[in-house]
Formats: C-alpha cells, structure tokens, sequence
C-alpha cells in the first residue's frame, strides 16, 4: 500500500468505526431484514442475517390497500413491460416521455381532483424539487413542525424564507400567517397524515386559514392517498376540501401499488412551472414505464370499487379497539398507523423482536425517526389482512406486552421504569 495514503484511509475508518460502535452501544443500530418472497400480509423474513426464512405476520409496510403484488397490478407491468420496453434512458424533456407518462398524468388529475400532474421518481423528488422551482425570496414556507422529512430537505433547497407552526396548532399557524403578511406567497406545508403519529392533519382548518389569509396551501398525502375518504382520494376528500388545496404531492410506492414514482399534482401554473425548473425533473431518469403501466392499473383498481379501502377501515377500527382493550398505549387516531407506544428505545427493539419470534413482524421506531424518548412499534393495517391474521397478531402482543410488563402501564410508569 502506498504509505503516503495508509494514515488517512486509517484515520476516516476509525472515525466511522466508533461512530457506528456508538449507534449500536446506544441500542439505536437499525438491521435490514431480508424477505424472500413478494411483499403480502404473510412473507417469509430471513432474520437475523444468515437465519432460515421464517414465515412471519406482515404489519409494517405501507401497503395498505394490499396492491403490492396484485395479479392485476402485476399482469399490467407485465404487459407493459412489452410494450413499452424496460429503459428510457433519458430525462422527460429531451426523449423520456412516452404516451403513457402523458396518460397516467391525467389519470392522477382526474383521481386527485386537481388541474394538472408531474411525475417524479419518488415523492421525496417530488418535495425536493417543488419548493425551489415555486418559490424564492420574496416568500415564505410556513410548514407544521412534523411534516415528512423530505419536505425538510425540500425546503431547506429552496431560497424562500422558512418558518414552522406547532404540531397542528391552528392558532399557533394563523399567528405565522398574520406575521408574514407582508411577503409574496405564504406556502402552508403540512402531511395529510403525519407519518409517525397516524394522526390526520386538520385540513379544513388549514385551508379555510389559507383562503382567509390569501396564502397557498401544500399536502403530501403519501400516507392517505388511495384509501383516506369516502372513494380514497386522500384528506382533501376526507375534509370537504377536494380541488382546494394548491399542491399536492403524493406517492406510488405505498398504497397505489407500492413499486416507487410519486407526483406533484394541482394548479395547472404551478406544475407546468415545475416542469421547467424541478431540478429532480429535469436532471433524474424519467419514472420506468413499467412502474407507469402498474400504476395506471392500480388507479382503476381503486376507482373501481371502495372495497379494498373501507376493508382496511374496518381491519383498522378491529385493531385498535383490540390494542386498546388488552391495555396498550397507542396513539388515537383514525389512520391505519397505529403506533404502540414503548418511549425506551431499547424496550421497543426488545418487543419487535420478541413478536417476531411469536411469527409477527413489526419494527421499533426510535430517535432521530422519532424525537428522544417517543419510542414505538408503528403498526400499520391492509386490507390485505383478514381478521384470522389480525387476532393472530392480537395474541402475539399480548404474550409479549405479559413479558415485558407494558399492558394497562400508563406512560409514567414505563418512562419511570426506564429512566427516560
Ligand atoms: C413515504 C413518504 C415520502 C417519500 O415517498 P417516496 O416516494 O418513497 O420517496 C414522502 N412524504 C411522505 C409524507 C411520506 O410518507
């Protein structure tokens, strides 16, 4: 090895080492887990690495509407997989842009009740490229302090000023909307459902806020999309507010389907401004025409028939009535997160892991996912499951929550027992 590198490559290993040391001393080390099979209520999970595939209880994907490997979804990549081919190999503006691209754009307009569509190749793309391409100087973002994290960096890229209103504090929000009333546009950035918490945001509020103030109002509805509202076509729906909201952006790799592409979706100036400027758009592979071809069949799925949605709204109120009646301490709510709350990190690695030994599988979220001593085990429902898996499940936290003392402790004592 050359000797004049040999202390610095050294140096940057150490470095990394101890940091990484640090991450598993702390109990915060997050291992992959390997599935073996295709994403469904029931898969088989390698874990630890090296260990048999076990078949285990699926609850934390985000496949909710139980799409993820569809016959029909799958059947419609196939078919446009031939026809279309697999690569584009070019960004939309000089040869990425099929019919199809044009097709599902439309598509999406008309299920979200908005003027005009853009693809991205994720929704993190999405709020990376959305707020720079509107928004500048002259503006202000005013997001609510737990909205996605992509929407942190989104803003973070963007010249506007930025500010922040307490968790759904409508208060706290108007106060913002008065005291930036001298700048251009004041953007409300807020999640359609907070991702961590399960809670809906109170769009109604939020945009009647908006419209007495003159601001802009932005959504993500990546966790409701699909399945919140009567016909599933997000919080707007679900709040009276559908063809309100200024921006939306959503994802597809969660309940429509759940392979990946997400969306800028609303007034027609404000997507056709992102096509010219979003630099993710601009300087990223356009969304893979298989992806495209599955999520165009997803969207008639889900406009089909409320079926699959009001199945999850029913495995969902099954749920949480059953958590709650063995003594749980979940969060409130009305999505299908439904997040167990643990507040000790190391407790809720300990719970994951001793329901996956009961055949479930779940995974203990904790800081920076959440904030310090908010540890939890975020369950999420499908419709995929039927009431045989969810009261498997049932049975399963119960024997473990018996094991580590949890059930009927309220947060006191838990936070007490482990000194947080
Ligand atoms: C999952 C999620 C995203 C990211 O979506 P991708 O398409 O996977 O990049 C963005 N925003 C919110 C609120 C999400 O929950």
């Amino acid at each position: 090895m050359d000797a004049a590198v040999a202390p610095a490559v050294a140096s940057f290993r150490d470095v990394y080492r101890a940091e990484l040391d640090a991450i598993r001393a702390a109990g915060l080390y997050k291992d992959e887990r390997f599935i073996h099979d295709p994403q469904g209520a029931e898969i088989e999970v390698e874990f630890p690495a090296g260990a048999a595939p076990k078949k285990v209880l699926n609850l934390c994907a985000n496949n909710y509407l139980g799409l993820s490997s569809h016959p029909r979804v799958v059947a419609a990549a196939h078919a446009g997989l031939e026809k279309r081919g697999y690569g584009m190999s070019s960004v939309r503006f000089i040869c990425g842009t099929q019919d199809i691209h044009r097709k599902l754009e439309r598509r999406l307009s008309e299920f979200l009740g908005t003027e005009e569509t853009i693809l991205f190749s994720s929704c993190l793309d999405a709020n990376a490229g959305v707020f720079e391409a509107l928004f500048g100087e002259k503006d202000v973002l005013i997001a609510d302090r737990l909205v996605h994290a992509s929407i942190v960096d989104g803003m973070r890229l963007c010249k506007a000023m930025t500010d922040t209103y307490k968790h759904s504090d409508m208060g706290h929000l108007e106060e913002k909307l008065v005291e930036h009333a001298d700048k251009r546009f004041r953007v409300v950035i807020t999640d359609g459902v907070f991702s961590m918490d399960g809670d809906l945001a109170k769009l109604d509020e939020i945009v009647a806020l908006a419209e007495k103030h003159g601001a802009l109002t932005f959504v993500d509805d990546s966790h409701a999309t699909g399945f919140i509202g009567k016909t599933g076509r997000g919080t707007p729906e679900h709040f009276g507010v559908h063809g309100r909201v200024d921006l939306v952006t959503t994802t597809f790799g969660k309940a429509l389907g759940g392979a990946s592409g997400g969306c800028v979706s609303g007034r027609k100036e404000l997507v056709d401004m992102c096509r010219q400027r979003a630099r993710p758009y601009l300087f990223s592979n356009t969304l893979a025409s298989v992806i495209v071809s599955g999520t165009l069949e997803v969207l008639d799925l889900v406009s089909e028939t409320t079926e699959r949605r009001d199945h999850l709204e029913e495995n969902t109120l099954f749920w949480r009535k059953g958590l709650t009646e063995a003594g749980f301490d979940i969060k409130a709510g009305a999505s299908p997160i439904v997040p167990v709350m643990l507040y000790d990190a190391k407790l809720a690695q300990d719970v994951a892991r001793d329901l996956f030994a009961e055949g479930v599988y779940v995974v203990g979220f904790f800081f920076p996912v959440v904030a310090k001593g908010q540890a939890r085990i975020r369950t999420q429902l499908s419709a995929a499951h039927t009431r045989e898996h969810l009261e498997r499940a049932l049975d399963a936290f119960v024997k473990v929550g018996k094991k580590h003392d949890i059930l009927g402790k309220t947060k006191a004592e838990i936070v007490a027992r482990y000194g947080l």
